[in-house]
């Protein structure tokens, strides 16, 4: 398997991401009300917030780990019974951490 490759493809999808949640948060922080500052509607802001980025924040922290263990040399390996994980699967999902079997 590539390393670099999969670092790459890693990398790619991130900054990807990482444009598509700020640009939600931007969206979400410019409501035109400038009076729309008390906490309570703040605190709904936040959530609605987390709410339309949790997807992208759950991936966006795989790959940050999978970019880890690429650095620690352990990436490719299942986290749970320490098999190589099927280059099939990473390329697919190359921020998983566990084998086929592990994950099903
Ligand atoms: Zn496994």
């Amino acid at each position: 398997m590539d390393l670099e490759e999969a670092k790459r493809s890693l990398e790619e999808r991130l900054s990807m991401l990482g444009v598509r949640v700020s640009r939600i948060e931007s969206d979400l922080r410019n409501p035109g009300s400038r009076d729309w500052t008390d906490r309570a509607s703040e605190k709904e802001n936040e959530e609605v917030l987390e709410k339309l980025n949790a997807s992208e924040r759950v991936e966006i922290e795989q790959i940050r780990a999978a970019l880890v263990r690429i650095r620690q040399g352990n990436y490719g390996e299942c986290m749970q019974c320490g098999d190589p994980i099927a280059p099939k699967r990473l390329e697919v999902l190359p921020y998983t951490n566990t084998c086929i079997e592990c994950a099903s």
